[in-house]
């Protein structure tokens, strides 16, 4: 532990499982001297989502659905905040397997929502929290600028991410808050596993990223480590690439 979020609360929403890339980053913030404020979705995580959040002695759990306006308004009670973790995607499991010119009105604007539309609303409700400045950190994916077969609509809505990415931190600048996105390598979590022949793109990334692995969900976690810290002081409108390196690679 090196302290490197000492004094900082942060609100991590995404936690589903000891799988989740928000659970990494939990574990991260932790060791870092952070105090967390976690969220679940629903009923059906409640009892799970408290059991971690009681390993590393959150301060507090609450539910939040982010198609739901109490809950994000709910948000906005939680006192002061440095840093906040969106990792929240969903598209229906029908627009990820079948070819993307037959995505639905219904399902194409339902991942928008879930996967793009939640980090304004987010930070809507956070930024009056972050009085002293803080930092606000989204999970993306490589599937927003170029082709992933099956990432269909999922890849649509992490480019609206990124590009919201780009004007929040261009709005909550002058209040001292950054705003980035990690575009993460896949990694085995219930969300990915929603993914037709995701296994493929693990191999793949393994046979040609310049690590010739894949990706640690540590990895990812530290990285969020250093964009919440003072050491991210200098980086906002980002997406930093945590992916073996896969993203540099042509033929
Ligand atoms: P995960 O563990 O399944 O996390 C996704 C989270 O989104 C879950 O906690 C899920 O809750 C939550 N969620 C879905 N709909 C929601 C809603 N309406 N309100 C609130 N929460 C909602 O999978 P993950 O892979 O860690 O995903 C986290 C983020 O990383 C996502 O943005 C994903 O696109 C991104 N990412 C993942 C990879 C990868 O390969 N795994 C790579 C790059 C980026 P429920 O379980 O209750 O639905």
């Amino acid at each position: 532990m090196s302290n490197l979020l000492e004094g900082k609360t942060a609100l991590i929403l995404g936690v589903a499982n000891k799988w989740s890339l928000a659970w990494a980053i939990a574990q991260a913030f932790r060791r870092e001297g952070a105090s967390l404020i976690l969220t679940y979705q629903g009923e059906r995580l409640k009892k799970t989502v408290e059991e971690l959040a009681a390993e590393l002695g959150a301060s507090r759990v609450l539910e939040c659905d982010v198609t739901r306006d109490e809950d994000l308004a709910r948000l906005s009670e939680l006192g002061r905040l440095d840093a906040v973790v969106h990792s929240i995607a969903f598209a229906n499991r029908e627009d990820l397997d079948r070819p993307f010119v037959e995505t639905s009105r219904a399902g194409f604007a339902l991942a928008l929502e879930v996967s793009a539309y939640s980090l304004v609303a987010v930070a809507r409700a956070a930024a009056p929290l972050m009085s002293e400045g803080g930092a606000m950190i989204t999970l993306t994916y490589l599937g927003s600028s170029r082709v992933l077969t099956n990432y269909n609509v999922m890849g649509v809505a992490k480019a609206s991410l990124e590009a919201a990415v780009r004007y929040l931190a261009s709005e909550l600048g002058p209040r001292k808050i950054r705003v980035n996105a990690i575009s993460a390598g896949p990694v085995k979590t219930a969300s990915a596993r929603g993914i037709k022949d995701f296994s493929k793109i693990l191999g793949a990334v393994a046979e040609r990223a310049p690590f010739r692995r894949n990706t640690d969900p540590a990895e990812v976690a530290d990285a969020a480590v250093f964009l919440a810290s003072d050491l991210g002081r200098g980086v906002t409108g980002d997406v930093m690439f945590v992916d073996a390196g896969f993203h540099i690679m042509g033929l």
